[in-house]
C-alpha cells in the first residue's frame, strides 16, 4: 500500500495499491515498444511533443502545484515556481536539441569521421520528494528527446504527483508507454534495474541508497547517473558585500524548507566580518513566516515527513550537547504536522553533527575562520562535493578557489542552483555524473564513432 498524506496536517489524502509483479511486466513490456518506435523518429518529429508537455504544464499549473504542496509541504509560491521551471526545462530542450545532438565531425584519416548520439533504450528514473516535479522533469527532457523511454519509481511518500506527471505526458500527446509511472517500494529497485530491458538508471537521492543502486547497476554493467546527498559550503571572506551575502545565505539555507541537496548547510566566514554576518543573518530569518504552506504569507511550510523532522532533531539536539552554540530555534512546532522552528547555530566546529552530516530540513551552521585558506580546507573537509558558494569581491581570488573547492559546482557571489543550460552534479560522496545542459544530455546517448574509409593516411 503507498499513502498519501499531508505532512502539513499529518491527513491522509488517498491510499494506492503498489503495482504487482505482473503490472510491472505489462509497463515495461509497453515502454519497450514504445521506445523502440520513439527512437525510429526523426529528432524534429520528436521536438514539438516537448512543446506541448511544457504548454500541458503551463496549463495545469495552479492544480499541479497544489498537488506538490500538499503531498510534501512546501509553501505554494515555490511550488508553482517549481512548475514553471519544468516548462522552461522543455522549452530549453526543445530549442538547444538540435544542436546537442548534431554529429561531431571530427577529422582523422577517414574519409569522414563523426560522433553520433543514439538512444540508450528504456532509463530508469527512481527520484526523491524534495523536488517532486523538478527532479523527474529536469531528467526526463533530455531523456525522452534523444530518443529513450523513462519508467519512474518516484518516492513513496509523493503517488499523487508520480501520477499527476504521467497524466502530464498524457495531455501532451506523448506516445503512451514513453513515460511511465510505477507505484512501488525501494525493495522493487534491484530487480528492475537487473531487467534486460532497462538500459541505464539515474538516481536521485541520498547517499546510502545511491550506494545500492550503484552496486546493483555496476554488478548489471548498466550505466548510472547519481544524485545524491550534499552539505554545501557557503564561503564569506572578509572583503564581501556581507549584507548582500546574509540575505541569499538564508535563503540558500531555508528555501524548500531547508530540503535541498545544493541548500548552502555550512556559513563559513571569516572571523573579521562574523559578528557582522550573524547578526545579518539571523535577523533576515526572523523574518520567515513559518506556517500553512497553502498560504501566500508563508515562507517556511512543513517538512515532508514527521520521521524526517526526527532525524534533523536528533542532529540538532547532538551539535547543542557537542557544544555548538544555537542562536534560534532548535524544536519541532507543536501540533500534528511536520514543522520545525528556523534554526540558527553559531561557533560551529567542523566535526560537530550540524556541519559533518547532511542536514536536510531548516538549520543552519555558521563556522568562524580566521582566512580563506582555512576556509578552502574546512569547506572540502566533508564527505560530499555537490555545491558551493565564495562571496568575495576579489574576482580573482574567488576564480582561483572555485578550482580548489571540491565540489559540482562554485557559485561566485550567488547561490547555488540548478539551471536547466549548466551541468549539474557532484564529486565525492555527492555523485558521480551530470544532468541538465549538453554534457547531462550526453549521460543517456551512446556516444558512437562512425567511421567511413576508404583511409587516406
Ligand atoms: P532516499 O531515501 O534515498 O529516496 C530517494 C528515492 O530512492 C525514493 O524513490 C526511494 O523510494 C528510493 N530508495 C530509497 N532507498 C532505496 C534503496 N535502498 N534502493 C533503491 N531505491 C531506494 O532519499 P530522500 O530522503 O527521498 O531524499 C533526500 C536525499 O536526496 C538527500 O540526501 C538529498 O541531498 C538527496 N537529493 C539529491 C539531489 C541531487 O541532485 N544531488 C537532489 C535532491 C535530493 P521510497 O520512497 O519508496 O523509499
Amino acid at each position: 500500500m503507498i499513502t498519501s498524506f499531508n505532512p502539513a496536517t499529518g491527513e491522509t489524502l488517498a491510499t494506492f495499491d503498489a503495482h504487482d509483479d505482473a503490472h510491472i511486466e505489462q509497463t515495461l513490456a509497453q515502454a519497450d515498444r514504445a521506445q523502440k518506435k520513439w527512437a525510429a523518429l526523426s529528432l524534429s518529429e520528436r521536438l514539438p511533443f516537448l512543446l506541448n508537455v511544457a504548454k500541458t504544464l503551463r496549463r495545469n499549473k495552479e492544480s499541479l502545484a497544489r498537488i506538490i504542496t500538499l503531498e510534501m509541504g512546501k509553501p505554494l509560491a515555490e511550488a508553482l515556481g517549481e512548475v514553471e521551471k519544468c516548462a522552461w526545462n522543455f522549452e530549453y530542450y526543445a530549442e538547444s536539441s538540435p544542436g546537442y545532438l548534431e554529429d561531431l565531425i571530427i577529422p582523422s584519416g577517414a574519409t569522414d569521421s563523426r560522433v553520433v548520439y543514439d538512444p540508450l533504450g528504456l532509463i530508469l528514473a527512481v527520484m526523491p520528494w524534495n523536488y517532486p516535479f523538478w527532479q523527474v522533469m529536469r531528467a526526463a527532457a533530455p531523456v525522452l528527446v534523444s530518443g529513450n523511454a523513462l519508467v519512474l519509481k518516484h518516492a513513496s511518500n509523493v503517488p499523487q504527483c508520480a501520477l499527476a506527471l504521467e497524466d502530464v505526458f498524457k495531455e501532451a500527446g506523448l506516445p503512451t508507454g514513453l513515460f511511465s509511472t510505477l507505484l512501488v517500494g525501494a525493495a522493487k529497485v534491484p530487480a528492475l534495474i537487473k531487467d534486460p530491458r532497462i538500459s541505464a538508471v539515474t538516481f536521485t537521492g541520498s547517499t546510502p541508497a545511491g550506494r545500492q543502486i550503484a552496486s546493483t547497476a555496476a554488478e548489471a554493467l548498466k550505466k548510472q547517473v547519481l544524485e545524491l546527498g550534499g552539505s554545501d559550503p557557503f564561503i564569506v571572506l572578509a572583503d564581501a558585500d556581507v549584507q548582500a551575502a546574509a540575505t541569499v545565505a538564508v535563503k540558500a539555507r531555508f528555501q524548500n524548507t531547508g530540503q535541498s541537496c545544493i541548500a548552502a548547510k555550512r556559513f563559513i566566514v571569516e572571523a573579521s566580518v562574523a559578528d557582522e554576518f550573524v547578526d545579518a543573518f539571523c535577523a533576515i530569518t526572523r523574518q520567515l513566516v513559518v506556517g500553512d504552506p497553502m498560504s501566500t504569507n508563508t515562507t517556511q511550510g512543513s517538512m515532508a515527513r514527521l520521521n524526517l523532522r526526527d532525524e534533523l532533531h536528533a542532529q540538532v539536539q547532538a551539535s547543542v550537547k557537542e557544544g555548538a552554540r544555537l542562536l534560534m530555534g532548535g524544536n519541532p512546532i507543536a501540533g500534528s504536522g511536520a514543522f520545525y522552528e528556523p534554526t540558527v547555530f553559531d561557533h560551529v566546529l567542523p566535526n560537530m553533527t550540524v556541519a559533518r552530516e547532511e542536514t536536510f530540513g531548516p538549520a543552519a551552521a555558521i563556522l568562524r575562520v580566521s582566512n580563506a585558506h582555512e576556509a578552502i580546507r574546512i569547506a572540502n573537509d566533508s564527505p560530499f562535493g555537490l555545491g558551493a558558494a565564495v562571496w568575495t569581491q576579489d574576482i580573482e581570488l574567488g576564480y582561483r578557489l572555485a578550482h580548489q573547492i571540491q565540489a559540482g559546482a562554485v557559485f561566485i557571489n550567488g547561490m547555488v542552483a540548478s539551471d536547466p543550460r549548466l551541468p549539474f552534479g557532484g564529486t565525492k560522496a555527492s555523485g558521480y555524473g551530470r544532468e541538465l545542459g549538453m554534457l547531462g544530455m550526453h549521460e543517456f546517448t551512446n556516444i558512437k564513432t562512425v567511421w567511413r574509409g576508404p583511409a587516406r593516411t
